[in-house]
């Protein structure tokens, strides 16, 4: 059993290096029609069965698995603690996140002196009322959540059935029973579907490569490095401080224990279709309880998007430069307010983050068409930054699971003895 995980986990690595390089070298060395025709029949269909089958099992588990998390806590007053800590280190997380990418974009100035043609446009998104985005949490039909996968409406619904169960008794424990092996047989699917990750993240992976190459990122490079430069920080710098401050847990030994699921959000580019896995790596590598997990993993997946907040401080002043326009400390501040409110309506699925930075834009009356300038490169950014939002999610599990006395260090170090 050691053995299989230990070598699915290497096969998953040994995918993503071979979706690079056979992309790359399919770019370079084949003409474009016969490239063309190798990523719509083999890479994309490949690419997509995998994460058809990752997503398929969204809704079922996370519904199930934070109904039963809800029951086996039960106490209302642990589960506000739950969810005060967990909602607390989201926001302090993400306010560093972007103070981050601020700080990276004023060294060193994405931007100015930047010519490229401004043609292109980008249709910004509506932006929402705020008393909607908490009206909206409550659903008026939970199978209509479930059927569209709101996942903040699925939360409410799973925590409310949860606190029903308890709160039932005796009566309620047939169902606690039924959803339990129901819980097993889903943990079971995903495992079934994670067989298949090595050639899913290869399909991803070369798709991407191959479809786009290198040459769209040359003008763009200053404001991709410093995207990447600013995740690169916030993952060991922001994440290690946080996890030694509040738990003495090793650092190193957190990330060997969370890769697996990193590499399966930088191929998807979506926390949500990542979940069954972030979630797995919760409960079998890091050594967290489903009472905390369940919780902590789909609302963070929802609402902490760390990577995404570090991409619209950087864009953000990359947009400013390219215009010329200067901005003042009370803008940085809306961008802030902005960015992590547009982050809580919008659920973690590719590209979303542009989005977001529409609204933000919109806001502090920057041009919306600047968002056409960096459209072209966002892909492979957003699979950066999909990585460390499901990262900044999986450290938030990790403090209150430990916090709460919910948490197995022996699972956590298992890695270091060699098992897996
Ligand atoms: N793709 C990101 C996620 O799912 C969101 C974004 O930045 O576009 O977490």
């Amino acid at each position: 059993m050691k053995d299989k995980s230990a070598r699915l986990t290497a096969w998953i690595l040994i995918g993503l290096g071979a979706g690079v390089v056979v992309g790359l070298l399919q770019y370079l060395v084949l003409p474009a029609h016969v490239n063309e025709i190798l990523i719509r029949y083999i890479h994309d269909p490949i690419g997509r069965i995998f994460l058809n089958g990752i997503r398929l099992l969204v809704v079922p588990l996370v519904l199930v698995s934070l109904t039963l998390g809800t029951a086996g806590i039960g106490d209302l007053s642990k589960l506000g603690r739950i969810g005060g800590k967990t909602v607390a280190i989201y926001l302090t997380t993400t306010a560093v996140a972007i103070t981050i990418g601020f700080s990276l974009a004023f060294l060193v100035h994405p931007g100015a002196n930047l010519s490229i043609p401004i043609e292109s446009t980008f249709e910004g998104a509506e932006q929402p009322f705020i008393m909607d985005i908490f009206v909206n949490i409550v659903p008026t039909n939970p199978f209509k959540s479930m059927a569209e996968g709101s996942m903040l409406q699925i939360i409410f619904f799973a925590m409310l059935s949860g606190l029903a169960l308890t709160a039932v008794g005796e009566k309620g424990k047939p169902i606690i029973k039924g959803l339990e092996a129901v819980d097993a047989v889903i943990q079971k699917m995903v495992e079934m579907i994670m067989m298949f990750a090595p050639i899913g993240v290869f399909g991803l992976l070369a798709k991407v490569i191959a479809g786009e190459g290198l040459a769209v990122f040359i003008p763009l490079m200053k404001y991709m490095l410093t995207i990447i430069g600013a995740l690169l920080l916030h993952a060991f710098i922001t994440y290690p401080s946080y996890l030694v401050a509040f738990t003495r847990l090793n650092p190193i030994q957190f990330f060997k224990n969370i890769y697996p699921a990193m590499i399966v959000a930088f191929s998807t580019s979506s926390s949500n279709a990542t979940l069954p896995v972030t979630m797995q790596v919760a409960e079998k590598r890091l050594g967290s309880k489903e009472s905390v997990h369940a919780f902590t993993l789909p609302l963070g997946a929802t609402i902490n998007m760390d990577g995404t907040a570090i991409m619209q401080g950087v864009a953000t002043v990359f947009i400013a430069n390219v215009y010329g326009i200067d901005l003042h400390l009370s803008q940085f501040l809306q961008v802030v307010l902005m960015a992590t409110l547009a982050s809580i309506g919008t659920a973690g699925v590719p590209g979303v983050g542009l989005i977001m930075l529409s609204m933000v834009l919109t806001e502090i009356g920057l041009p919306l068409e600047g968002i056409g300038i960096i459209l072209g490169v966002d892909r492979l950014l957003d699979m950066s930054r999909t990585a460390i939002n499901i990262a900044g999610d999986l450290m938030a599990t990790t403090l209150v699971a430990k916090g709460e006395g919910e948490f197995d260090d022996d699972i956590y170090y298992a890695r270091n003895r060699g098992d897996d």
